[in-house]
């Protein structure tokens, strides 16, 4: 288990409650009524989803599963209006990083089977694995979505990984994401068509070849490469007429912005159903950077209004446009994560955030009960709660100064 983060050691001292006892759950009930409209909004349509899928669970039989998530949603809907003292619901959404493996297990050592066998640190598995994946669903009758991403290798290393997608959609009715790098999808062109997965979202990072290598520092060869398999991907999703949702994502720097009407146009004419701008961040997720874009830049604001406006009429496209950063974040307390969300890495830690999964140390295992209440959720919870006593208030952690989940929304999201 890694080391506490030191903030929450600070928030429980000046709390006067090493041990956590006395959790501020007056804070957790107003940071509930604080959830935001979109997000209100996300949960209705999935539970408008989830309840058609209920249905058609009842026909096959799966309807206990189904029950029990519609129910959660119903326990949320209901506990948000009322205040309660405890959160009694799940979380919603999963996310893990099924490629990445225990941070033990030296580099040159990933070949080794996903099951653990054969490990030199005897290390209980080096990757979740199809036996313990089933587990571990087990242990979240409520996840209604699994995002599966990488940070060093791509989700798609992991050779089980459209078998989890399928037992997943099975036997807990969940949908799935894969975010991935685009290299290996010659490989699996035909699995994932033929899997349940839902939506995958390709890291194209550019429009054209030479911004790739500025932005990724990879041979823009590799953008011919990705971008390849990106379309004999939508040739054979054409020809097997799947409702698989592919999705692009690049990312948008103060060099680049003026170039978004480009890229938006690029992935209409690839037939893509989707494009992800990501504002720009430096690689030390603490740090902020000249390159990433800022509400108080001149016209910023004004821009994205404008796009927005232009491309909110094209159908059956969305654009999702970068999120802009403040400055000064240290008063931001936006994220919603520790609310509705689960993170855990291969030992099956926990965490409460989802973009730097074990950032802020872990405080439990899965299969603990109640770890939704956990201290390090209940930490989260109250440092983006906006009503909480100032008293107890912690401050907001350094990367979620910089973090894009952390900032409110220039209408991040256009549906066509
Ligand atoms: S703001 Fe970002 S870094 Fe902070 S908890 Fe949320 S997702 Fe994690």
């Amino acid at each position: 288990m890694k080391e506490l983060n030191p903030e929450l050691i600070a928030w429980s001292e000046k709390r006067g409650s090493p041990q956590f006892a006395a959790a501020p759950i007056r804070v957790i009930i107003i940071g509930m009524g604080k959830l935001s409209k979109e997000f209100l909004q996300s949960l209705f349509l999935s539970g408008k989803s989830k309840f058609q899928n209920l249905q058609a669970s009842i026909k096959s039989g799966l309807w206990c599963n189904r029950l029990s998530q519609f129910l959660n949603l119903v326990n949320y809907t209901l506990n948000a209006l009322q205040h309660p003292d405890m959160l009694n619901y799940g979380p919603f959404y999963l996310h893990m990083t099924p490629a990445e493996v225990h941070p033990l297990v030296p580099q040159s050592l990933l070949e080794l089977p996903s099951n653990g066998s054969g490990s030199p640190l005897n290390l209980p598995s080096q990757r979740v694995n199809l036996s313990s994946f089933r587990f571990l669903l087990d242990q979240l009758p409520s996840i209604l979505c699994i995002e599966f991403s990488g940070k060093a290798h791509d989700p798609f290393e992991h050779p089980d990984l459209l078998q989890m997608v399928d037992y997943a959609f099975h036997y807990n009715g969940a949908e799935s994401l894969i975010h991935t790098d685009g290299l290996r999808l010659d490989e699996f062109t035909d699995a994932i068509l033929k899997s349940k997965l839902r939506t995958l979202v390709i890291n194209l990072i550019a429009h054209r070849p030479s911004s790739y290598g500025l932005l990724s520092g990879q041979p823009f060869a590799l953008f011919v490469t990705i971008l390849e398999n990106v379309k004999v991907l939508l040739h054979r999703r054409r020809s097997c007429r799947s409702k698989l949702s592919v999705e692009l994502r690049m990312t948008i720097d103060l060099h680049n912005y003026h170039e978004i009407p480009a890229m938006i146009y690029f992935a209409k004419d690839l037939g893509v159903n989707a494009l992800h701008l990501d504002n720009y961040l430096p690689r030390d997720i603490t740090m902020k950077s000249d390159r990433s874009l800022y509400r108080h830049q001149p016209d910023m604001v004004k821009y994205f209004r404008e796009i927005e406006q232009v491309y909110s009429s094209e159908s059956g496209f969305k654009v999702y446009l970068p999120k802009l950063l403040e400055p000064d974040m240290s008063n931001y307390r936006h994220c919603r994560d520790a609310y509705n969300t689960v993170s855990v890495d291969s030992e099956f830690n926990v965490s409460a955030c989802s973009q730097h999964q074990l950032l802020y140390g872990s405080l439990g295992k899965i299969w603990d009960e109640d770890f939704f209440n956990n201290p390090m959720y209940q930490w989260l919870r109250a440092v983006f709660s906006s009503n909480t006593d100032p008293a107890f208030a912690p401050e907001v952690p350094l990367a979620c100064q910089v973090c894009p989940r952390n900032t409110p929304m220039l209408g991040s999201t256009h549906k066509g």
